[in-house]
């Protein structure tokens, strides 16, 4: 059983040192080109389907949590506020900025800035960024339970009757990644409140307004009825200021967590005064679709490493290609099929014997998805076109192979992120 905390630090992924603090780990190097991959292809996939990104700061003057709600139903996981004294904008008080509890708010502000017709809905707002979770030290470990949190984020503003469908499009494209990415979704969750928290309890965990969490639940049932999706309802899992759809993943120890999150959010765009031009010419308020493909980053990335051991999917691979030359006479080869891949965009590096014998070095290279060795035979063969001999990490070896048509293959492979490191026809 892979256990990611563990992983993470035998394959030099991330760490976390009790100087900097629990619950905030760092990423070495291998570690940043694993989420910066998973942050370009998120970024990919929504551009195509129609979202447009936006950066926001990861703090905030308290006053912009008090509209959103957090300081009255979310104070317990937040940071507490940084007094910086004096007054911030001319008035008696003394400024507070608070540490982001989540992104919204950001981005309702954004929406705001600038005036909406109903032509230009729905506007699918999306940031990977940066929020804030004052957990508990006990309850710290890996990169499942963070204080540090980067949430790939978007929220939808559209007129009610878009939002059954962006919702629906949304759970398409969770669908859609977790595909790609090899992740299995163990159920759909409907969020509610607890017993009596959305009727009129006031204050507490929950916004207080009965008629809201009614409609939005409606709303959500019809998303996954539509979706052909079965589900269980829960209560006492929904945000504050509504019920949600949670995608549930397990551990390999069958440990269920939420990666992916959908909402429909009829409270903060009453809260920021949202509105948009209707075709008559009067405003009208949009509905706020909250959603997140993969969650944040951090539990992601922690369980794809649990999923695939450290053998990561060839796109998201630290190292695609390692280069091992027998011996110092086909150093320069070596160096040539080197630069031919880095040339192509691909993550290379040489092993030369300097690293001990080639068993040695073979074993060392063991989550490599692509391993070349470059001996006598190949190197003479160089006039026919610089053969190298492949071998794969899950043992299969194809054989002596064109430099150039190793590094094209290998470039297809990560471009078309399957998990096939081979035709498998070609391997023997
Ligand atoms: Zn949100």
């Amino acid at each position: 059983m892979h256990d990611h905390r563990r992983l993470g630090r035998e394959l030099d992924l991330f760490d976390t040192d009790p100087r900097s603090g629990a619950g905030l780990p760092y990423w070495l190097p291998d570690g940043a080109i694993v989420r910066h991959a998973l942050e370009e292809y998120v970024r990919e996939v929504e551009r195509e389907a129609g979202y447009r990104h936006v950066h926001s700061p990861v703090l905030g003057k308290r006053e912009l949590y008090e509209i959103s709600g957090h300081w009255d139903h979310y104070s317990d996981d937040m940071f507490p506020p940084m007094d910086l004294g004096g007054g911030g904008d001319g008035d008696s008080g003394s400024e507070q900025l608070v540490l982001r509890p989540s992104l919204c708010p950001h981005h309702a502000l954004i929406y705001r800035s600038r005036s909406h017709s109903y032509r230009e809905l729905p506007f699918r707002m999306a940031e990977l960024g940066g929020m804030y979770r004052a957990e508990l030290s006990g309850v710290l470990g890996g990169l499942t339970r963070v204080r540090a949190i980067h949430l790939n984020d978007a929220h939808i503003f559209c007129t009610l009757d878009q939002a059954v469908d962006e919702a629906r499009a949304a759970l398409q494209l969770i669908a859609r990644a977790y595909a790609d990415l090899g992740i299995r979704a163990v159920r759909h969750r409907l969020s509610l409140p607890s017993e009596g928290g959305g009727e009129g309890a006031g204050g507490g965990k929950y916004v207080a307004d009965p008629e809201l969490w009614r409609r939005a639940t409606a709303l959500l049932r019809e998303v996954l009825d539509a979706s052909g999706i079965p589900y269980e309802a829960a209560e006492g899992e929904a945000a504050f200021y509504g019920p949600k759809i949670d995608v549930q993943i397990a551990d390999p120890a069958g440990r269920e967590s939420t990666l992916s999150t959908v909402q429909i959010d009829f409270h903060q765009p009453e809260r920021f005064d949202l509105h948009y031009i209707g075709p008559d010419g009067a405003k009208h308020r949009p509905v706020m679709v909250h959603r997140s493909i993969i969650g944040s980053v951090e539990r992601a990335v922690a369980h794809l490493i649990e999923q695939h051991g450290g053998a990561f999917p060839v796109w998201l691979a630290p190292v695609q290609l390692v280069v091992l030359p027998v011996s110092d006479a086909q150093t320069e080869q070596a160096e040539r099929l080197l630069h031919r891949a880095l040339d192509q965009g691909l993550r290379a590096e040489l092993a030369g014997p300097e690293h001990g014998t080639l068993g040695a070095r073979v074993r060392a290279a063991r989550l490599v998805p692509y391993q070349a060795v470059i001996g006598e035979r190949e190197a003479a063969a160089e006039a026919e076109g610089e053969l190298v001999a492949v071998r794969l990490r899950d043992g299969r070896k194809p054989g002596a192979v064109p430099a150039a048509e190793l590094v094209t293959r290998i470039a297809a492979r990560a471009a078309a992120r399957g998990p096939e490191l081979w035709d498998g026809r070609d391997a023997r």
